[in-house]
């Protein structure tokens, strides 16, 4: 077969199932340097929600906005930072070229995967069968759980993790990827899983043993797929026409930004009803069973390397704060231990913008959870939701590290409590 004829079925299969691709789209990291200039940030991204992907959003002056330009919105983008003296940066020249790298490794070592593996992106089904298996293996620690259903039917399928009823009351909840391509934030989950149950540390057994683990990496299984099969950016879930933002959808001050008025397409768009959506609102019931059990209650994200304690809707702290923040501050230290990775804490407020309907703010106003955190995991921008694959090891280990120190903290303030 000649060589144009290859590119022509590769690019015939291409479009037969609508791949969707971003060849030459550029991701700029923009920096406001007055808070006009963020105004204006801001207005684009509102107004032009569904025409430009904000990898993060306008904060404040000084404070990078990472956005992913196509060809045909660079004119339009460099105008507008010339004509208000914005900083620039490009970050990636063609996002297509991470992606096909991304895709090409994952697909070249799948074949070699047994189970499940940390040195590429598994797919839902990988997750999944491997979730069952465990279940198999370890019959008297891990059972199986449905978390709840997603519009395409699937089931939002997760563990616990027990060793012994002693650990009532001691409950630990991570989800993962309700932002379908944030990849990294399943990696980390499913290797923290694999920590807990195969870890030979005395420290990660100690913790391991004397809390129940709920675990769910993928609770947008519709869009994790969609994001692996036809759009690797694709953020919200599937339900027609244009998918809702699962985390702006949660019954906490749901629409306090009035986001029912912007364009369905956009990324953030809320959906119709605070639990409008099938994923949030079967989760949200099964988080009820279980939800006095919990003491710390993990989402992990990326990308950004924060710490993010509730609540995202306004200045407004948690009763217990400070005991929450210096938790986290320990957290991050022993995070940044390993391989230097620095992480910021804070509210969303405070390190990023206003945020409604979030999953850990409706955890914590619900059922005042001890601790409650937001991990944005890596990186800091160089390579966004793309991050390569020899980096899940490392983020798993440095997160497993942080979540020690947190449970050692959680342990010495409730034992104080006594
Ligand atoms: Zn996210």
């Amino acid at each position: 077969m000649n060589f144009s004829l290859i590119l022509l079925l590769g690019l015939l299969s291409h479009l037969a199932i609508g791949i969707v691709t971003y060849d030459d789209h550029a991701l700029y990291r923009i920096v406001p340097k007055n808070s006009e200039s963020v105004d204006i940030l801001r207005l684009l991204q509102k107004s032009e929600s569904e025409k430009y992907d904000f990898w993060t959003f306008p904060r404040a002056a000084g404070m990078p906005v990472d956005i992913l330009v196509s060809p045909q919105q660079k004119s339009f983008i460099e105008k507008l930072i010339n004509e208000n003296k914005m900083d620039y940066e490009i970050l990636i020249e063609n996002i297509q070229e991470n992606i096909d790298e991304e895709a090409r490794f994952n697909k070249n070592n799948l074949d070699d995967v047994a189970d499940i593996s940390w040195e590429i992106y598994n797919d839902l089904d990988t997750i999944n069968n491997w979730l069952q298996k465990l279940a198999q293996r370890y019959p008297d620690i891990v059972t199986l759980l449905e978390g709840g259903k997603s519009y395409e039917n699937r089931t939002i399928l997760g563990v616990k993790v027990s060793y012994g009823s002693q650990n009532k009351n001691r409950g630990v909840w991570i989800d993962s990827n309700i932002h379908a391509r944030e990849w990294i934030s399943s990696a980390t989950n499913t290797f923290l899983l694999n920590a807990i149950l195969t870890s030979d540390d005395p420290v990660v057994r100690q913790i391991a043993e004397s809390h129940d683990w709920y675990i769910f990496p993928v609770i947008n299984p519709d869009g994790f797929v969609y994001s692996y099969t036809t759009d690797r950016l694709w953020r919200k879930n599937r339900s027609l026409p244009y998918g809702v933002d699962l985390n702006r959808n949660w019954d906490y001050k749901w629409n306090g930004d009035a986001c029912t008025d912007i364009s369905k397409q956009s990324d953030v768009y809320c959906g119709t009803a605070a639990f409008s959506e099938i994923e949030t609102s079967s989760l949200a019931n099964f988080i009820s069973t279980i939800a006095e059990d919990l003491v710390l209650l993990l989402t992990f994200h990326s990308y950004s390397q924060f710490m993010i304690i509730p609540y995202g809707d306004s200045e407004r702290h948690v009763d217990n704060y400070n005991v929450t923040y210096a938790a986290a501050v320990k957290a991050a230290e022993s995070l940044a231990q390993r391989y230097g990775t620095q992480y910021s804490i804070g509210t969303a407020p405070e390190l990023l913008y206003q945020a409604f309907g979030i999953s850990m703010d409706w955890a914590k106003a619900q059922y005042q959870i001890p601790y409650v955190y937001t991990y944005e995991l890596r990186d800091k921008g160089k390579y966004g939701f793309l991050l390569p694959t020899d980096q899940i090891i490392p983020t798993g280990l440095e997160t497993l590290d942080s979540i020690i120190t947190l449970l050692q903290e959680a342990d010495k303030q409730l034992s104080s409590n006594y």
